[in-house]
């Protein structure tokens, strides 16, 4: 009884805790080494599903309301993020999978921090808002934030191994190997996720095992799902919204 009651508390303060505090999953050091990225972009291979070509957003639907078009601005070969109409996902699921997109943080992008051209692609994405697993997206040519946080990382699980992030105002790349969870009958956990990531043609995640889905506050715990959408991020924050094209995905 003693022994329950003993366990119950400690669940509880850790709950509270998790709720209360999102520095406590902040890393600030080791600072990711700066290198400077060649040219790299990459067409649509033949068996790839194009999910944006830059006409229209036919592939995506609005988060909140699924029966919504997706709704941010198409124009000129390149969608831009519309944060009144917030996240975006693919009508389709996915399991494991390559996957190709370009993204610009505007050049004249203001704000510090997590604020400061901040999107992200989330592999797969679970639920409703945040849900799921983010690669960050944000500015971070010359912008100072948690190191788990930056561009290219995990978030809040796994820096980028180097900064690979070209100026605001220039087109950038993600290649991404995403290796989705695989659960048991009961629900558990068969085999954790897997990514790999290069960032404008340099590797900056080497097949890391997710701990579950990215988090912004608290401890990652994995809930049992199979194939999902893979989603865009319309972040919050004041700093201009940032562009996306050529998105392409070649199933595994
Ligand atoms: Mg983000």
């Amino acid at each position: 009884m003693k022994k329950i009651f003993f366990l119950s508390v400690l669940l509880s303060s850790q709950q509270i805790f998790a709720q209360g505090d999102p520095k406590a999953t902040e890393v600030w050091s080791p600072v990711p080494k700066v290198v400077t990225p060649g040219k790299y972009f990459a067409d649509a291979p033949s068996d790839a599903i194009v999910l944006f070509d830059g006409k229209n957003l036919d592939q995506w639907e609005s988060v909140k309301d699924s029966t919504k078009e997706a709704g941010w601005k198409v124009a000129g070969g390149i969608m831009t993020v519309d944060k009144t109409k917030g996240n975006i996902r693919t009508k389709r699921n996915f399991m494991d999978y390559q996957l190709h997109l370009e993204y610009r943080i505007p050049k004249n992008i203001t704000g510090t921090g997590q604020a400061r051209g901040n999107s992200g692609v989330f592999l797969a994405s679970t639920g409703q808002g945040d849900a799921g697993y983010e690669i960050q997206i944000l500015d971070s040519y010359n912008n100072e934030t948690y190191v788990n946080g930056q561009a290219a990382s995990v978030y809040k699980q796994y820096p980028p191994l180097v900064n690979a992030c070209k100026k605001p105002g220039e087109w950038q790349t993600y290649d991404i190997v995403w290796t989705a969870p695989r659960f048991n009958e009961d629900k558990s956990l068969k085999s954790p996720a897997r990514v790999t990531v290069f960032q404008n043609g340099v590797l900056v995640q080497n097949n890391v095992e997710l701990k579950g889905p990215t988090l912004y506050i608290g401890t990652p715990k994995y809930t049992a799902h199979g194939a999902s959408p893979i989603k865009l991020q319309a972040h919050g924050d004041d700093s201009a919204p940032i562009s996306f094209r050529n998105i392409w995905v070649r199933e595994l």
